[in-house]
């Protein structure tokens, strides 16, 4: 055989270990390399053990509320070393379960780093063996940017490290403004801590709807969590008692934990690809087309590292998409248009489409129909938390363009939203949809008027 395999994936994250999969039960030869822990980041240090951190800081909430409701909750403690240790384990049960469904499908892993030598050939970089395979397919990821230069940046973490934090920090200040930073400052403020986020933009959450952000602003205040916005970090230095923090302005913070959560780049650096005369971009992102190949014809890339929709199921899609294409002969290009996303804040978001800018910029006149409520939940507790809820419409054809919302459960309510604006309904469709009552989704289908219009 002229290949010792007919598919080396380098990176067994959530795309590369579905490629590897359905390629091998398509029939082909397949090698994974994983450099870290199968699984990659969504299982390992990313969507899964962020989700359960969730889960374990949306007590304090719960039982603040519960005292409406007649309840009395008295030593309530937190210990973060059960969380920690359970949320682990979990990880550990789910990266298990993956490398099981590689060895059954057939995949051969190696759990090491690996590095393109050339078009067709792949490097090991502990055990030095070389393979060579008909196709590689470059699954790598990304990896958490750091604010390079930065006086005393070692002493910070990425989300990287806050999973498996020896000690629970009592005060952390977060540098960033997108999703991660957002995420981990509900987490650690509602385990206990105090949090503060730290942004040189003047506004959290660029790419969302802007409606979607102020709100998101509002609420993040309220629940207790202090942003300061236009500003950046100068030093960073150990202090008696933590770290102490200057920050642009000239203030000094004393904090016990500095968390960058400012971006992620594609995890391409020091793989080869310039030996193998792989086009990358100026983020350093592979550059492919519609069935993720690359310039070089036996080298795809998918995931992260294609830095396109930086989600777990998009790399997923982009990983089936290649199988299917290239082993079971169904090309299969991936529309990465109108993907749901949610952000597990305080309230958590969901949103799908396009935000009330965009639309206006892709599709000139739009209506907005919006709402902005405290759910019935919150009438007893006395939680002040609302909820907003957001929909554009086309206007010249009635199209459903994005659907945004800012409250409880509002990931599981857009998932199925995202159903409605992928099939490209009306409003009048969706209008035509009995409410389901007593919920706050049914105001989803309730809003009849849109909101009038401000003057040009
Ligand atoms: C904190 C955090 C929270 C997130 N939350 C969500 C969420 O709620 N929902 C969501 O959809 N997405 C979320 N994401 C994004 C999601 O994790 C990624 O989109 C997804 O994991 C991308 O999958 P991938 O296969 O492209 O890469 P990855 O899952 O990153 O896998 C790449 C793998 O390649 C390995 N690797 C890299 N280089 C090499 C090499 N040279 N040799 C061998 N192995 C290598 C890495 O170790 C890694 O295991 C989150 C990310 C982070 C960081």
């Amino acid at each position: 055989m002229k290949y010792d395999y007919d598919l080396f994936v380098i990176g067994a994250g959530s795309g590369g270990v579905r490629a590897a999969r359905i390629a091998s039960q398509a029939g082909a030869r397949v090698a994974i390399a994983e450099e870290y822990r199968i699984g990659g980041t969504c299982v390992i240090r990313g969507c899964v053990p962020k989700k359960l951190l969730v889960y374990g800081s949306e007590f304090s909430q719960a039982f603040a509320d519960s005292a409406g409701f007649g309840w009395t909750v008295t030593g309530a403690t937190f210990d973060w070393a059960t969380l920690r240790d359970n949320v682990q384990k979990e990880v550990t049960r789910l990266s298990g379960i993956y490398n099981t469904n590689l060895i059954k499908a057939g995949v051969t892993p190696f759990e090491e780093r690996a590095e393109l030598v050339d078009a067709h050939t792949v490097r090991l970089a502990k055990s030095g063996s070389q393979f060579t395979a008909e196709r590689v397919l470059i699954a790598t990821g990304g990896a958490p940017q750091l604010l390079d230069g930065l006086p005393g940046l070692e002493l910070g973490i990425t989300s990287n490290e806050a999973f498996l934090l020896p000690k629970f920090p009592r005060r952390i200040l977060i540098v960033g403004g997108g999703y991660v930073a957002l995420e981990f400052a509900n987490i650690f403020h509602g385990l206990g801590a105090e949090a503060r986020i730290v942004h040189r933009g003047d506004r959290m959450l660029r790419g969302f709807d802007d409606d979607l952000r102020a709100h998101l602003h509002i609420e993040s205040e309220r629940f207790g969590i202090r942003l300061t916005m236009k500003t950046t970090l100068t030093k960073i230095e150990k202090a008696k008692d933590g770290l102490r923090v200057t920050l642009s302005t000239g203030e000094h913070v004393d904090t016990d934990q500095v968390l960058f959560a400012i971006g992620r780049h594609p995890n391409t650096r020091g793989l080869g690809l310039e030996r193998a005369g792989v086009e990358v971009d100026k983020y350093g992102a592979v550059v492919v087309d519609e069935y993720s190949q690359s310039s070089v014809a036996s080298v795809y890339a998918i995931g992260d590292v294609t830095n396109r929709v930086n989600l777990t199921p998009v790399a997923i899609r982009d990983g089936h998409a290649f199988a299917d294409s290239v082993y079971r002969n169904r090309p299969t290009p991936v529309d990465h248009r109108s993907v749901p996303s949610a952000v597990f804040g305080r309230p958590p978001i969901g949103t799908v489409g396009l935000g009330e800018g965009d639309a206006r910029l892709s599709h000139g006149e739009v209506d907005i129909y919006r709402t902005n409520f405290r759910p019935m939940r919150n009438m007893i507790s006395g939680n002040q938390e609302r909820t907003l809820m957001k929909i554009v419409v086309e206007r010249a054809t009635d199209k459903l363009l994005g659907v945004h919302i800012a409250g409880e459960d509002a990931p599981e309510i857009v998932q199925l939203a995202a159903v409605a604006v992928k099939a490209g309904l009306t409003k009048k469709q969706w209008d035509s949809t009995v409410a389901l009552h007593p919920t706050a989704a049914e105001e989803l289908v309730l809003m009849r008027e849109p909101v009038p219009r401000s003057p040009a």
